[in-house]
């Protein structure tokens, strides 16, 4: 049998976030079960697509759901789907190629650009990016014959400056486009998975399976209005369309679907006092030094559900610097910090105990205390 360290490569204790860059998050026993015995037999991949999503959209109170490979799959497959509704909707599509081409998905201005790089995939559709100032003028005057969707990126850190989803969808609806809203990370809580669709009124909302869900790594989902849902789902694989290179296979189909359904069975109140005891144990063992202070708040990463514990770190000392220290330890450690907004300062670390076993405590505690005591 393989393992990581006879390879060469050294397992990391991930006290950060469900990164792609680490593996996103480690699926349940049950999820590599399911997988396991999903790749046992052939089977007719439409019939278990349409039980997998049925019961995906049921299970989130959605009216369909469609499973790609990825929150990033699931924003190119929207904005082609946007696109094939506009050019539906042109007498002769195909042949009017000077029309076809000025076809418009409609985002925000603002700091989250520069923050999240995901919005630009859009382009693989073969559309074009029109950036719309966030007030209720702009909207009105942006949206026209071309603008075949709109494209939202909810959390507080991307909201910033910017109408929220709350102001903005109500806005956007009256001008009859569909409204897609990327929630690649907006988990938990689990509501999410139908509050910007049921309650807020989007077309689709798009989720990261291989993130909090703890699917495979290579899953995403698309949740929300069932004809949109349809597009998207003619377009990816096995059909060949713009989705086909993004192939989703029978073990990710099924495992995806039992992540899930486990997900959604978890207690999230649970599930946050048992991270906030992993991160009360770490605050108390932490020995600060002058400069340093320390504080556990009940807020994660762009609003969602989960505590952080947050060190702010001495004048002249950055979190990439205690990353990287951290990184470089026999047991290499990942330390969230902020290095993404040009506008705060990279003078602090966080510690998110989604993905951190109590085992790995000490681990952590020990590499921290070892670098206040250098530094
Ligand atoms: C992570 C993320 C994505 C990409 O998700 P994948 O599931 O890894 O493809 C897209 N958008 C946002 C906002 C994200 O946080």
């Amino acid at each position: 049998m393989i393992s990581y360290s006879g390879l060469g490569l050294k397992p990391i204790i991930n006290a950060s976030e469900p990164y792609t860059k680490l593996g996103g998050s480690l699926m349940r026993e049950s999820t590599i079960e399911t997988m396991r015995i999903a790749s046992s037999n052939f089977i007719n991949m439409e019939a278990l697509t349409d039980y997998c999503c049925n019961k995906v959209a049921n299970i989130t109170k959605n009216e369909a759901a469609f499973i790609t490979t990825g929150a990033a799959a699931g924003l190119v497959l929207c904005a082609a789907a946007c696109s094939l509704q506009y050019s539906q909707k042109l007498s002769t599509p195909r042949q009017n190629n000077e029309e076809y081409s000025k076809k418009e998905v409609l985002m925000f201005e603002g700091a989250y650009l520069q923050q999240i790089p995901y919005w630009n995939l859009v382009k693989n559709a073969g559309v074009n990016i029109k950036l719309v100032n966030p007030d209720e003028n702009a909207i009105n005057e942006a949206v026209n014959e071309n603008s075949v969707g709109f494209f939202l990126f909810p959390g507080t850190l991307y909201e910033k400056g910017i109408l929220t989803c709350e102001e903005a969808i109500p806005l956007i609806k009256r001008k009859s486009i569909p409204i897609i809203v990327d929630a690649a990370a907006q988990l938990p809580p689990s509501r999410n998975l139908w509050y910007y669709t049921k309650i807020l009124g989007a077309d689709i909302a798009i989720f990261s399976g291989g993130k909090h869900i703890r699917g495979p790594q290579s899953t995403g989902l698309l949740v929300g209005r069932s004809t949109l849902i349809r597009e998207c789902r003619s377009l990816a694989s096995p059909h060949p369309g713009i989705g086909r290179p993004f192939k989703t296979s029978k073990e990710e189909l099924l495992g995806f679907t039992e992540a899930l359904e486990c997900f959604l069975k978890e207690n999230e109140e649970e599930r946050f006092n048992l991270q906030l005891t992993i991160l009360n144990e770490i605050q108390s063992k932490i020995r600060l030094k002058e400069g340093y202070q320390i504080q556990v708040k009940h807020i994660g990463r762009l609003g969602t559900y989960q505590p952080l514990l947050w060190l702010n770190l001495p004048k002249g000392i950055s979190g990439k610097e205690v990353s990287t220290y951290t990184l470089s330890r026999e047991t290499p450690i990942d330390i969230g910090y902020i290095d993404y907004d040009p506008e705060q300062a990279d003078d602090r670390i966080f510690i998110n105990a989604y993905n951190l076993l109590p085992s790995e405590v000490d681990s952590v505690v020990k590499a921290i205390n070892e670098f206040i005591v250098q530094h």
